[in-house]
């Protein structure tokens, strides 16, 4: 798949190219070339599937990344099925795990509550929510009605207005952390309900059954995108971080270390902090700057805990577990059939990522111990990724944007730049931050390039 490109002033010319290999810019470059338009993907480490990526425990494939899908993700559902690629149900039977206040206790449902008078303030705080929601314009948070005033406070400020409990104020805090990988403080309310709002509501994204959480693949997140590449071939050259666009009425030059490429139009699908890394000639309008300046990434990370069998599910547990102390916060048992027991774990990068391997796997198998007893002590295996420490375009899941981010400069997420097209997952409405919205927004943008370019039939 990996394709050389050699050095040298001028050695390749195509109609469009794209800049990252995850399922925005794959699946733009397949739309493409089904349209007859030549086109080359540029990737700037050495694997494709951007934030989806597989690793190993006890001879496992799991997703480091991206793992769930929602029954309504058809276009990433589709192009996953028609490459080949199965989904599983996200087990989920048996009672749930709750760690909160220092006490261990279970439950059952979407919310982990099980105290009336915390169940009560929850669901007082998802009608204020559910207000706001509907006033939220999907399509472009930044303009609904009172956009300027959501955007005008932190999600931890509006919790603060609303003299949450405790215990809501902690599950916030999870949802915040596993969302958008930062503290409700950092993340601007309009932000956060911008993403509410395209996920179907808070419980749709927090729920398994008929939920966001419902499915996952088999074969893994990034197996479905190692097969768009592997269709794509030598159109995909990986190890080649694209360095400078420059343009002017006739064409783009796309600069990367060791190659420049002359094309009609770019399409460009990395994250907005990631925007950043290329320079741009003309430089872009100050919102597309801003954007760059104000949409950081946020952090997660995410380790795999195997044992011999899931031994949980013999005491009644499901292996999922919510926790509001420790390195942990939130595990779910993603175990094959017929195979061993795999705990995957959501951790905290703060107190997590500066820890040596060792040091991590500890921390992590005693809080299981802690969530499931002894027999969790003897892990077989052990794998983990921190995503903030990615030597190239770190962070995720999604950008942590602050208040007045959106309202400032969410329009430029979108806007063209002369020949330049933004494409992504931060740039779809509906779904926007999950695979789905990222394969919509290659074909939406696939689209765009190929109406600019005359192509016959672009515009059905
Ligand atoms: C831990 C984690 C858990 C997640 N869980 C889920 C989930 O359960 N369900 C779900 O739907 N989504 C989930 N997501 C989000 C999902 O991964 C993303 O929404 C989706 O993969 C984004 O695809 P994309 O193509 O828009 O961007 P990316 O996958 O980020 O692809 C952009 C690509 O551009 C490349 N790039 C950037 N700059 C340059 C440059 N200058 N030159 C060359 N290449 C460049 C990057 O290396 C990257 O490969 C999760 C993400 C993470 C990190």
């Amino acid at each position: 798949m990996k394709k050389e490109i050699k050095g040298g002033s001028e050695v390749a010319s195509v109609d469009v190219v794209i800049v990252g290999a995850g399922f925005a810019g794959l699946s733009a470059a397949e739309r493409l070339v089904d349209m007859g338009v030549s086109v080359l993907v540029l990737e700037g480490r050495d694997r494709v599937g951007g934030r989806s990526f597989s690793g190993e425990v006890a001879g496992v494939k799991v997703d480091l990344g991206a793992t769930w899908v929602a029954e309504r993700h058809t276009a990433i559902r589709d192009l996953a099925k028609r490459l080949g690629c199965s989904t599983t149900g996200q087990f989920h039977e048996g009672l749930n795990v709750l760690w909160m206040a220092g006490q261990r206790r279970t439950w059952t449902g979407t919310m982990p509550m099980v105290d009336p008078v915390d169940l009560e303030d929850l669901g007082r705080v998802q009608v204020a929510m559910d207000e706001l929601l509907e006033t939220i314009d999907v399509g472009a948070a930044w303009k609904s009605p009172n956009a300027e005033e959501l955007d005008s406070i932190s999600f931890g400020e509006w919790l603060d207005r609303q003299q949450v409990v405790s215990s809501t104020r902690a599950l916030m805090t999870i949802v915040s952390k596993v969302q958008w990988g930062c503290s409700p403080g950092d993340v601007s309310l309009l932000h956060v309900l911008r993403y509410i709002r395209a996920a179907g509501g808070l419980l749709h994204m927090l729920d398994v059954e008929a939920g966001a959480n419902q499915d996952r693949f088999v074969e893994t997140t990034q197996e479905i995108a190692n097969r768009l590449a592997e269709k794509l071939g030598d159109r995909v050259v990986l190890d080649t971080r694209v360095r400078r666009i420059s343009q002017d009425d006739d064409g783009v030059m796309v600069h990367t270390d060791s190659a420049v490429i002359s094309a009609k139009h770019v399409i460009v699908t990395a994250a907005p902090e990631h925007r950043s890394y290329i320079e741009f000639l003309p430089a872009l309008p100050e919102k597309t700057q801003g954007l760059t300046r104000t949409w950081p990434m946020g952090r997660l990370s995410k380790a795999f805990v195997a044992y011999d069998r899931p031994f949980w599910r013999a005491e009644g547990l499901s292996g999922e577990a919510v926790m509001d102390t420790g390195t942990a916060f939130i595990t779910f048992d993603v175990s094959p059939d017929n195979g061993p027991g795999v705990l995957m774990v959501f951790c905290t990068p703060s107190v997590y990522d500066n820890f040596d391997p060792e040091t991590r796997r500890s921390r992590v198998v005693q809080q299981m111990v802690d969530l499931y007893g002894p027999q969790a002590s003897t892990p077989i295996d052990y794998v983990d990724h921190c995503w903030g420490t990615e030597p190239f375009a770190p962070g995720g899941p999604h950008p942590a944007a602050g208040p007045y981010a959106s309202v400032s400069y969410g329009s430029a997420l979108t806007e063209p730049h002369g020949r330049i097209h933004w494409s992504g997952t931060e740039t779809a409405g509906e779904w926007v931050g999950t695979m789905n919205g990222a394969v919509l927004t290659g074909l939406r943008t696939a689209k765009q390039v190929a109406q600019r370019l005359g192509v016959e039939g672009a515009s059905e």
